[in-house]
Order: C-alpha cells, then structure tokens, then sequence
C-alpha cells in the first residue's frame, strides 16, 4: 500500500480537489490518504479559539461563519445541488458550535485542540463526499481513535504501538481500496482530541506509512519538489531529485519548510522512501528522501529560519560549573517547549536561538529564577550547507550578525531582520 498526503494548498479550492481525484484515480493499489485543512483553515481556527478563550462567543461565531462560508462555497462547485457535500459536513459545524455555545474556555491548548482540529475533519468530509461521487469508493476515518496520543496538548506525542493496534483494527483494506484520514488530529487515551503541531499532517502521513508497512509516502506540494532554497526569498534555485534520510532531517532542522522536522523517524526506521510530488504536474518525479542516494546533493543549500530570538543566559551566582547549568537551563526551555536551532556557549553563558512562540515569556520568566537573561528579538538564522567564503560574504553582505557558526560544510548566521 502507498500514502499520500495532500496539503492545505492542494484542497484549497474545487479545481485542487478534482486534481486529487485525478491523482486517486491514478492508483491502482490500496491507498491511505492524509489530508490537511483547506488552505488557511487552521489559522482562522485559530482565530476561532483565540475569541472564544476570550469568552468573546459572537466574534467566535463570526468567524466560524466566515469558516463555514468558504467551505460552502467550495462544495457548491463540487457538488452543485446535490446535497451530499452539505451532509457530509453539517454535523461537524453542529458540533462545533455546541461546544463554542457551551464550553468554557478555561485550557487554552486542550481546547485548542479541540477545536482547531475541526479544519481537517471539515476537509476530509469534503473530498470523501466528492471522491465517493466521482465513483473513488472510499472509506473516511477519524483519525482521533486511531492516532493515540500522550496528552501534551498541541504538541502530542505519537504512541506508535497503541496506534497500530488501532489502526490494524479498522485499516486492512478489505473493505476499501482508499481510505481518508485527517492528518495534524489524534486523541489521547481517554478520547480527548489532539494535534501534533503546526505542519504535522507530514507528519502524520510518516506515521501511517510506518505503522501500515507502506511501500511509499508521498506528499503532494505546491512546489516541484524539493528545492536547495526556498524560490520565495531566494532566486536562481536548483532543484534537488533525491536526497538522504539524515540530509533531509538536518533540513528540516534549519527550518526548510518543505518538511515537518517528526516526518523523517517514523520512515527511517522502516527505510520507507518519502517523495515530495509536485500537485500540479503529477507525471513529474519530484523528489525523494531515502537511505542512500545515486547523487549526493552537490549544490549550497539556504534555509531561513524567520521569527528567532536569542537567548543568553548566565548564572547569578557566577559558578563555572557549566553542566550543571546547562542541565537546568535545557530542563526549563524543554517544559516550556521552547524549539532550539542553534545553541552556543562559553565559560559561564549559554546562548541559545529559539523559535519565538507563546510559551516564550513563561520560560524566560523561569530561567530568571537561576540566570541573568538577556535576549534579543526580531531575528532570522540561515544555514548555509556546502558553503565556501564567498557565498557567506554575498548573501550576509550588509546584514548584522548577532552571531556565526562554522563548520566545515555549513555556515549559520543569526541576524537581524531585514
Ligand atoms: N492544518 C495544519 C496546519 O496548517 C496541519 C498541516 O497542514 O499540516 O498547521
Ligand atoms: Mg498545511
């Protein structure tokens, strides 16, 4: 069997739903389907959560309403006057509103997954409906008895063997050749609804493709694979046909976008190759990511990293016993899920790049308990692989650099933004 998973841009208007069913259709084995939320769907949930925490239910409703409205008019293009696609979708926008009506907004991540996991289930009802009408017989799952998860909220934690129970239970492809599922959604233990952070339908897919034994992943993109920079902020672009396991994961560490960072275990450990398929032209190779490649990639690769704030921390009581304060200063930014991309240090400081999240004030409120913290905003990290001098010198020209790493293939660079 094969997975494929199609991301927000591709179910983001009817015609990239009928160019999924022209792909589906293609198919000739059992297939599973992950799919994500409909273009920004999950950012207007979010918007969605951020009223209703506020107890603010009319501006929740509101926006709800501009939510239902755009997936409405989608399925009238598919579906015109047959009712099928509005059927399909009713119950959960029921759903959803009874909790706004009746919840309270007391855990912002638990109701954050409740609620904003409601975008993949809207989605997959969609192209279930419509790949059903258009004569794919496929089966809908929902995925939140299926991915068993911890229960860290927004962040959840895969529990592989608890899936695979679950999943072998309803997935065997006897009763259909094509399943659907949500990718980003599971449920903990108890049933509670999860997801397993921005982007993680890529990861989902991996996990699926893992626990199914599947011959191949693919996610379908907007882009014709995988590229040694990102076309939108840098020109003169290459594109890269295939790639290694570990060159992806450092990738997707420095921030490429292409991946989620989880994507790449769950494949590995079952040398499970992964493809990156351009949406719009599905007869081209793409990419793909596997244990060992023909042609190592042989070209500089740029990753930006946007949205970084630096870190320095320093013992109060000046002690230079490093590990120590390193132990606890990697405790504190852990639980307060603060994503490190670059760590560096010296006798008695410690500097470390993280992503700028929610959870930011919390952690540096914390280490100011032990350290003296200061810290530094607004900043982007690039990477730089296969580097030579001049190419650092031409793309920082200009720029001020917080600070450098170097080693012998690969340049970073904190800087300002521009
Ligand atoms: N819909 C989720 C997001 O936008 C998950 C995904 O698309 O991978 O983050
Ligand atoms: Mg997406």
């Amino acid at each position: 069997m094969k997975v494929y998973k199609f991301g927000g841009a591709s179910v983001r208007s009817a015609e990239g739903i009928r160019n999924i069913v022209s792909i589906v259709s293609r198919v000739n084995e059992p297939l599973f389907m992950v799919v994500s939320a409909m273009g920004k769907t999950t950012n207007a949930m979010e918007e969605v959560l951020e009223h209703f925490m506020k107890a603010n239910r009319e501006a929740a409703f509101e926006k709800l309403a501009e939510v239902e409205t755009y997936h409405a008019g989608i399925v009238q293009e598919l579906f015109g006057d047959s009712p099928e696609g509005q059927q399909a979708m009713k119950p959960l926008f029921d759903e959803i509103k009874a909790a706004i009506t009746n919840g309270v907004g007391d855990d912002y991540d638990r109701w954050y997954d409740r609620l904003v996991s409601y975008g993949e289930l809207f989605s997959t009802k969609v192209v279930s409906a419509y790949l059903q009408k258009t004569g794919v017989d496929n089966r809908w799952l929902d995925m939140r008895g299926l991915i068993v998860t911890d229960s860290n909220f927004r962040e959840a934690n895969v529990k592989m063997e608890e899936s695979q129970k679950q999943l072998m239970k309803v997935a065997d492809f006897s009763d259909a050749k094509v399943y659907i599922g949500q990718g980003f959604i599971g449920a903990n233990i108890k049933g509670d609804p999860t997801t397993l952070g921005r982007e993680g339908s890529d990861y989902t897919a991996a996990v699926v493709g893992n626990l199914l034994d599947a011959e191949s992943v693919s996610i379908w993109k907007d882009v014709p694979g995988i590229l040694n920079a990102d076309p939108r902020i840098f020109k003169d672009t290459v594109h890269i046909p295939e790639l290694t396991y570990l060159d992806a994961v450092e990738l997707a560490y420095s921030g490429a976008q292409i991946i989620h960072p989880k994507t790449i275990k769950p494949l590995e450990n079952k040398n499970i190759p992964l493809y990156v398929r351009p949406f719009g032209s599905p007869d081209e190779a793409g990419s793909v990511i596997k244990a060992e490649v023909q042609n190592p990639v042989d070209v500089p690769v740029y990753i930006l990293r946007k949205n970084q704030v630096l870190v320095t921390i320093r013992p109060r009581d000046f002690s230079f016993v490093l590990e120590e304060s390193l132990s606890k200063a990697f405790t504190v930014m852990s639980k307060h899920r603060l994503k490190i991309s670059l760590i560096q240090s010296s006798a008695i400081s410690i500097s470390v790049c993280v992503d700028n999240n929610r959870y930011l004030a919390g952690a540096l409120d914390e280490l100011g308990n032990d350290f003296k913290v200061n810290y530094n905003e607004k900043l982007e990290l690039l990477t730089i692989r296969s580097v030579n001098d001049k190419m650092a010198d031409e793309t920082t020209a200009g720029r001020t650099i917080l600070l450098s790493q170097r080693t012998r293939r690969s340049a970073r660079f904190l800087m300002k933004e521009e």
